[in-house]
């Protein structure tokens, strides 16, 4: 298939490098379409702030997350894809090729666009949680646990991501307190097995986190039982929010269609999104699965749905334009006539 591409034009530009955009990378390269990923704010995506990643196919002792990312990563560049720094600022796609700008300066034209910009974690929206955020507030075990060797610590959330956090705390801390705000946790089985068998873990059921303390270091949590309203000062140094994630999808939102959420709605069984010519993949559309190996699928779909799109797009065109030249040659043997 013929591919439009130079470098300010090109047949498919992805957005971001997660293992959506990376595995869409893999399987563009391999079609021919030499994409071009624009790594966005944060490559990797939110398996380099994991530590070891066990349920990925492939890998029997499990893989750290980085590093599964580094491979994803050198994969995709062995093949034709050029992986370019930057954040994609403004989109338009309101007539085709669209229209992307990198960093608020580089304009960009594509046939073809993968959207694969991930999710970000959510906050509680308390004003001192942003205050004291890398001051004793994280949402990233992995990447600050180490700084809490000794210390008591709390995980707010009933999920997976906080029971993985809080399991991996027990490394460094001394303590650690998950803070839910039901009796019942979300985290699959397993997980709660393992975080019921250590001693380093103790449960704080229905409550809240009503005021993160602390002038300028975390000092303190106020709690408050949400069924009676008793509050309570819980003594931490470390507060991980694992509240779950928030698709990054705010620069489609005039021109995609997708849920009260943020989540870009995607055709039945496609990568399709309400424009044609535009996919998405991994977590920026998924709010049921959110896992590496299905957002790695759903990249994978959304690299054959734009090489589909562009190969009947592309003889569409050559029809059209054939017919078009047989019109005009017809017209002009008319008007000689
Ligand atoms: P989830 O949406 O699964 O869980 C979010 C948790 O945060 C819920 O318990 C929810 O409470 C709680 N919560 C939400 N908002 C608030 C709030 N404002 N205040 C207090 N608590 C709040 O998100 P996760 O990030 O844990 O997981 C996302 C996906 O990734 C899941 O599919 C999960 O299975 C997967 N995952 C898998 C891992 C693994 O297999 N190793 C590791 C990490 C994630 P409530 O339950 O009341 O709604």
């Amino acid at each position: 298939m013929k591919a439009s591409n130079s470098d300010h034009h090109r047949s498919t530009i992805i957005i971001g490098a997660g293992a959506a955009g990376l595995t869409a990378a893999i399987y563009a390269a391999r079609a021919n379409l030499k994409p071009l990923v624009i790594r966005g704010p944060k490559p990797g995506g939110q398996l380099v702030t994991t530590s070891n990643v066990e349920n990925y196919p492939g890998f029997i002792n499990g893989i750290l997350g980085p590093e599964l990312m580094r491979c994803f990563e050198a994969q995709a560049a062995r093949f034709e894809t050029e992986l370019r720094q930057g954040t994609i600022t403004t989109v338009d796609f309101s007539q085709r090729p669209f229209h992307l700008v990198v960093d608020r300066e580089q304009s960009l034209l594509a046939d073809t666009v993968i959207i694969a910009t991930g999710a970000t974690p959510r906050y509680l929206g308390l004003e001192n949680e942003q205050r004291l955020l890398g001051r004793g507030v994280s949402s990233c075990a992995t990447c600050d646990g180490f700084f809490f060797q000794g210390q008591d610590v709390a995980v707010v959330g009933g999920g997976d991501a906080a029971l993985e956090n809080a399991l991996f705390l027990t490394r460094f801390a001394d303590h650690i307190f998950v803070i839910h705000r039901r009796a019942q946790l979300r985290a699959s089985k397993i997980m709660q097995q393992l975080a019921f068998s250590s001693s380093k873990l103790s449960f704080i059921w229905d409550t809240r986190v009503k005021d993160i303390l602390g002038d300028e270091e975390l000092e303190g949590l106020l709690l408050e039982e949400v069924k009676t309203g008793e509050t309570s000062i819980l003594p931490v140094k470390g507060l991980f929010v694992s509240i779950g994630h928030r698709p990054n999808t705010e620069i489609f939102k005039e021109w995609l269609e997708m849920d009260e959420l943020g989540y870009i709605f995607t055709q039945p069984d496609s990568t399709y999104t309400s424009v044609a010519g535009v996919f998405a993949c991994g977590d920026a559309q998924d709010r049921v699965y959110r896992q590496a190996v299905t957002a790695a699928g759903s990249g994978c779909m959304a690299a054959i749905d734009a090489e589909r799109w562009l190969q009947t797009n592309h003889s569409l065109k050559s029809k059209i334009a054939k017919e078009i030249k047989q019109l005009k040659f017809m017209l002009g043997k008319k008007l000689k006539e």
